[in-house]
């Protein structure tokens, strides 16, 4: 008899309108039955807010949420929106297990360095302040982040989407004791990602799928979604030569470990 897979999203944004033709539950429904019984929504920017929270609310024992600022969303108005993101977590605490996402991204845009850079550093002393770990969105940036976390407060948390060498993570790891979000960038053909898996090791391992971005082979290019995280799964334990059961169980006792869920 095979044991039931019980499997965790940290990083998922079912509420955003790529899903909304179906009403946004469907996919969630379509995640449950693949056995993915925990999903971790973060906020992206203000227009998101009001979305996640209402598909939140319709499954509160399977969704949980996180509350940030995101670094493309960073422009000339970043304080008043960043106040109005922390507002959120003063008026309703209970409602969030993390702040994010947060972090740096200089992969579209490189105006506003300094200012996501600031933005940043506010978001780890709140969340350091409030005992909430953060899930980090890095792209081209690094070096900016790990200054940050140098120049201030350090939360526990996580490096979503996690697409670094074996030397990336030695340098995260000088910093504290993170966690690192696995996505269906491991199952693209030109990934080195396999390489790096075994120095990061299961323990420290979370998965995620990033819907409706990054979807894992064989669904690769359409709209990804919570329930094929299970091919991202079967692909780690491939690398780990461990069974899928036992990726599933690890990888949602990391969760619950970081997230306290
Ligand atoms: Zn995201």
């Amino acid at each position: 008899m095979i044991a039931k897979m019980y499997l965790t999203d940290t990083h998922t944004h079912l509420y955003l309108p790529e899903f909304e033709s179906e009403g946004g539950s469907s996919a969630v429904d379509r995640a449950i039955a693949a056995g993915v019984e925990k999903l971790l929504f973060p906020n992206v920017d203000l227009t998101t807010v009001d979305p996640m929270m209402s598909l939140a609310a319709k499954y509160p024992d399977n969704i949980s949420m996180a509350m940030g600022l995101h670094p493309t969303e960073i422009g000339e108005n970043w304080q008043t929106d960043l106040s109005t993101i922390m507002a959120y977590l003063d008026k309703s605490p209970e409602k969030f297990v993390a702040i994010g996402e947060v972090g740096i991204d200089l992969y579209w845009d490189r105006t506003f360095r300094e200012q996501q850079m600031k933005a940043l550093a506010i978001q780890f002393s709140e969340a350091v302040k409030r005992h909430l770990p953060v899930i980090i969105h890095c792209r081209e940036g690094l070096s900016e982040v790990l200054d940050v976390i140098d120049g201030g407060d350090v939360p526990q948390g996580v490096f979503h989407s996690f697409g670094g060498t074996v030397d990336d993570v030695e340098r995260i790891r000088r910093r504290g004791d993170f966690y690192f979000g696995i996505n269906g960038i491991v199952t693209f053909k030109n990934s080195r990602l396999r390489d790096t898996l075994p120095a990061i090791g299961i323990d420290r391992i979370l998965l995620e799928t990033d819907s409706p971005y990054l979807a894992p082979v064989p669904h690769r290019g359409k709209r990804n979604e919570s329930s094929y995280i299970v091919a991202i799964a079967a692909y780690i334990a491939q690398i780990f030569d461990i069974s899928i059961e036992d990726v599933a169980a690890i990888t949602t006792k990391n969760a619950m470990r970081l997230f306290r869920i």
